[in-house]
Parts: C-alpha cells; structure tokens; sequence
C-alpha cells in the first residue's frame, strides 16, 4: 500500500543498485573518486556550473551553500517557509553565524521583489551585512515561473549580492514547466539556474537514490565548499558506492517525474470529486497541485478518523494542525513519488469514497 509521507521514502530499483555494484571506487576526501567525479561533472554540464560537490544531505549542501557565500555577521534573506530557515534546525544561525533575514511569503509561494529590496540593509554599522538571497524551487509543492527567478538573479546582481536556489525539487519544478518553454525537463532545470551562484539539488528525493545531495557553484566557490563540507563532517571516503545510484538517478529518473505529478493532478481530482460526497461534504477543501505534493485540508475531528482508517489499510500520510480564519483545520500532505504507482491512486481513491459514504457528519 501507498507511502505518501514523502518522497524521500523511495527505494533504490534493482537496475540501480546494480549501478552502485558496478561502480569504482576511490576516496573522496582525496578527491580521487572516479564516479563522484563523474557524477559533479555530469551535474555541473546539465545545469550550467563549472563545479559541483557531493554531500550526504540537502540540509548539508544548503548549509555548506549559506556557509561558503556568507561570513560571520553576514545575513541572508530567506522565506518565512523555507526550508534553509524553517527546517533546518537553525544551522545557519548556530554553525555559520548567519543572521536569516525571513520574509513573508506570497499566495504563488515567491517572496514579493519589493520585500526582498526592501529587506536588505544599507552599509551601516548597526546592520548585519546583507550578503545573500536563497529562493526555493518548488515551494511546498509550487512552481516559481522561470521570469520570476530571473527577475530575482537580476535583482540580486543589482544590489551586488550573491544567490543560491534550494533545489531539493528543481526538477519537479522543470518538469512542470518544460512544455510551456519548449524545452527539456534537463535544459529547462537550466534555464531556472541562470544568473545563480549556487544551487543545491537532493538525489534522494523524486529522483529516487538512496542517499545525497548536490551542491553546484563556480570553482572556486566550491573550492571553498569543499572545506566547509570538512568542517561539518561531510567528507567521505568511497562516496562512488552513493554517487553511482546518483547519477543512475539524474540519467534515468527525471523525466519520469511527469508520472508522479500526473499521480498527483489524479488523487486531488478524485478528491476534489469527493468533497461533496458523504461526511466529506463541507469538510474538506484542496487546490489542485502543481507538481507531486497535494494538501489537504480537513475538520480536526474527521481527520483523526480518516488518518486510523488509512492507517488501518497501511496508507502511510503526514498531517500537521493549524488555525485558520474559518477555525482549526488539520492539513493532510499527499507526496506522489516512484514508488506510489496509479494503480496505488485507484486503491487510495476506492478507500476514501468508502470512508466518505461509511459514516455520517
Ligand atoms: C528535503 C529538502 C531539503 C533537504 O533535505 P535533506 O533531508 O537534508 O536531504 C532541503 N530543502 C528542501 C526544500 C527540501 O524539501
């Protein structure tokens, strides 16, 4: 049965696997391993960078990212949301002695351009010195349209400050906009880096490895990197072993991930469908998706219910509260990956029309 928890849940396939046997191998923190090295060679020709660097996280890369552009005493603008400021356990602040400068985020999951300008501090001695902008694509989900990152390259080259992408999702966000660009999912995931410093991208999430992340950026910003990865104990030794799943990953599993976002537009359809039906009725309200994660919102009581009933068929979800204007409301999370098949949407979808129609509200 279906794990929706995330996408981080993937296995690696047998033809995977078979690519981590194969691979050879070296030590890394000599910088000697053939696959590693072929893997951020790879990565850095697709997407436009000089250099790339292998770490075992996205928390890590993104870290070693805000560490590598930032000083002591330096800030950089965030989301309120973001990952790098919200769920990251604070590192930037407590490893790197970055102040984050967080922003409200916009309905369409960008930061406004004018909050951004008017966020960084002019040269002044009472202010922390406002040194990088982090934007993050996709955004619990959203797409940020390729003008937009554009626009926030511009912007940030403008006030003379550096610019990192969280991709953990890049590709999810390529994917969804590569036909409206005419372009590859691979050369639209490109076009979204232009004008960046740096981006951080997670292999272990949708694209299906087991285990890293990548972090690219020009030589000698990953030079720099590389120490810093040192630092926080990222440096490992036959990493081809990780990085042979990688680049299996980055050859064979991002044009797949239209299927997971098609899952997706599937589930939240059917239960859009089924928002008017049974003890949904009036109860349960969702957007659309716009690429493989679908929210939910549900009356705390119901969700309890539906969460032991799912729970009981081993559909596997996550859930948080919060309050919202119309009362308290528990969001269900609903990531599609490769391992969650259509035939699993059909099962889920048969489960929650029986449940919808088994009791009364
Ligand atoms: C998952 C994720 C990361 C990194 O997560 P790790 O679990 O540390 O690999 C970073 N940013 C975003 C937006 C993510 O979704």
């Amino acid at each position: 049965m279906p794990d929706f928890r995330s996408d981080t849940v993937t296995q690696p396939s047998v033809a995977m696997k078979q690519a981590m046997l194969n691979a050879a191998l070296g030590d890394d923190v000599f910088n000697d391993d053939p696959t590693t090295i072929a893997l951020q060679r790879y990565a850095a020709d697709m997407l436009g960078f000089e250099d790339a660097l292998f770490a075992p996280s996205g928390t890590q890369t993104n870290l070693i990212a805000m560490m590598s552009h930032c000083q002591r005493g330096d800030e950089a603008i965030v989301g309120q949301q973001w990952h790098t400021y919200k769920w990251e356990a604070g590192g930037m602040a407590v490893l790197g002695s970055i102040q984050p400068q967080p922003i409200a985020l916009q309905a369409d999951g960008s930061l406004a351009l004018q909050d951004i300008s008017d966020a960084i501090k002019p040269d002044d001695p009472h202010f922390a010195r406002t040194r990088l902008i982090v934007i993050e694509n996709t955004i619990g989900g959203k797409v940020l349209p390729l003008r937009y990152m554009q626009q926030v390259a511009a912007l940030a080259k403008e006030k003379k400050l550096q610019c990192h992408i969280d991709g953990a999702r890049l590709f999810n966000a390529a994917v969804a906009l590569a036909p409206q660009h005419q372009l590859s999912p691979t050369a639209m995931a490109k076009a979204l880096c232009q004008g960046y410093d740096s981006v951080s991208i997670c292999l272990s999430k949708g694209l299906g490895a087991p285990v890293g992340s990548l972090l690219l950026g020009s030589q000698a910003f990953i030079q720099r990197a590389r120490r810093v990865r040192k630092m926080l104990g990222g440096g490992m030794r036959q990493t081809g072993m990780l990085t042979a799943a990688g680049l299996y990953a980055l050859q064979h599993n991002i044009q797949r991930l239209a299927e997971d976002h098609h899952n997706a537009d599937t589930l939240a359809k059917g239960l859009q469908a089924l928002s008017s039906q049974g003890c949904f009725a009036g109860h349960l309200q969702l957007d659309l998706p716009q690429t493989n994660i679908v929210f939910t919102d549900i009356t705390p009581a119901l969700a309890n219910e539906l969460l032991d009933f799912l729970a009981k068929h081993n559909v596997k979800l996550t859930s948080s509260n919060y309050a919202s204007a119309s009362g308290n409301l528990t969001r269900l999370r609903w990531v599609c990956h490769l391992d969650v098949s259509a035939a699993d949407i059909a099962t889920t979808l048969d489960l929650l029309s029986q449940f919808a129609h088994s009791r009364s509200h």
